[in-house]
């Protein structure tokens, strides 16, 4: 197939390749080239391609109604935010259509409850270096990552980074306007950076002691990507307010912020809204994730896979020259490079048929589907051995 990009923005670097379709954790190119997926386009396919229950139920949601507005009620909305509620332990839900949305969201309601506390809105919040938290001028903002941040300027004012995993540069930021805390429990695109159990508790202490609103992205970290349905569910603390989307649905454009009472009821009506968001469609997608998640063991898969794969890197390790370490949480992976060059192994692994994603310059990232078996671990592993030995 030619490629004629003529008539998109060129706001991607695209590899070199147009997908087909998808069958399991391979997908297949206009020339029939077969690729091992472990991107599963960025952490979203957890259940992979063609999951038969998945594909039921949206076609039986197809054939009924796609979208009426949130102006109504549906049933698919209604059981769809039961489920999330239920998953996250939390109160109350707002769908998005993705993840910088949900971040978006989250960010209104803290500020909203900011300014019923004390009367103006002149709220800060405090993020993190290298954190990732989407594309939006708000989103980007709580980005830390100034090359994300440089042409798009001026943008919110009142957001402050502190350095992950560093308590005391938390606490040194904190002030009578702090309003959040926002932080990945495990930076994604900023080099797969576990935050430690001791940080996050301190985190926590740090938001009640100050009545702040803690605020976990787990749009990429969530799901069970990392061993439990929620990452925080391994650190033993609640957020205030957690941020859903990529697996939320697998595939359709789904977010979500969750939060307890406490700040979800900080919103009236009129305060937030979204045509799109949270959809019969998206919503029936959802609730069949959840059903497909609990019938079918998909996190205790994930769990199991994820440390066998965090044994293969050990050996990885051991065996590839080019490999100085690896880091990550169940099947968010980071493999660490001796020189800043992963982009040249991303494009190595895809001609051997190998689909990874880099996290930085020295980080190639593995985010495969949750059903991974062991053999295609142990497939990967061959390809990445033969490339970075
Ligand atoms: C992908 C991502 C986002 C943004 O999600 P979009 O759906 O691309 O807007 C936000 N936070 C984290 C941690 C992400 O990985």
């Amino acid at each position: 197939m030619m490629l004629n990009d003529e008539y998109l923005i060129h706001a991607y670097g695209r590899h070199e390749v147009a997908i087909d379709h998808g069958e399991g954790v391979y997908l297949y190119d206009t020339n029939g080239k077969k690729y091992l997926d472990f991107y599963a386009g960025i952490g979203v396919n957890a259940l992979g391609y063609g999951y038969q229950a998945y594909n039921d139920a949206l076609h039986k949601q197809l054939d009924k109604v796609l979208h009426v507005s949130n102006y109504f009620y549906t049933p698919p909305l209604l059981e769809a935010s039961k489920k999330v509620v239920e998953a996250t332990k939390l109160d109350q839900v707002f769908f998005t259509n993705s993840g910088a949305e949900a971040i978006e969201g989250a960010l209104k309601l803290a500020r909203k409850y900011y300014f019923l506390k004390h009367g103006k809105a002149d709220s800060e919040i405090i993020s993190f270096h290298h954190s990732f938290h989407g594309r939006t001028t708000g989103a980007v903002k709580l980005t830390g990552n100034a090359h994300y941040q440089e042409a798009f300027g001026p943008l919110m004012t009142g957001v402050k980074y502190a350095s992950l995993n560093d308590l005391e540069s938390v606490k040194a930021l904190i002030n009578d306007h702090t309003a959040a805390i926002i932080v990945e429990p495990v930076q994604g695109e900023g080099g797969v950076n576990p935050c430690t159990k001791a940080f996050l508790q301190g985190l926590r202490a740090l938001c009640d002691e100050n009545d702040l609103c803690l605020i976990l992205d787990e749009v990429q970290s969530g799901m069970g990507r990392t061993g439990s349905l929620m990452t925080y569910f391994q650190f033993d603390i609640m957020p205030d307010i957690v941020c859903l989307a990529k697996a939320l649905g697998c595939g359709v454009p789904v977010g979500a912020f969750v939060a307890n009472k406490k700040y979800g009821d900080a919103m009236t009506p009129g305060d937030h809204g979204s045509t799109y968001g949270g959809n019969p469609f998206v919503c029936a997608a959802v609730s069949a994730v959840f059903d497909i998640y609990e019938k079918d063991h998909i996190v205790e898969k994930a769990q199991e896979a994820g440390q066998y794969l965090e044994t293969k890197l050990d050996e990885l390790e051991a065996k590839c020259s080019h490999v100085i370490g690896h880091r990550g949480l169940g099947l968010m992976q980071g493999i660490v490079i001796d020189e800043p060059k992963s982009g040249f192994y991303v494009k190595e692994a895809l001609a051997a048929g190998l689909i990874v994603v880099s996290a930085g310059d020295d980080v190639v990232r593995l985010l495969p589907p949750l059903i991974i078996t062991h053999q295609e671990i142990d497939q990967a592993m061959a390809i990445l051995e033969k490339i970075l030995k």
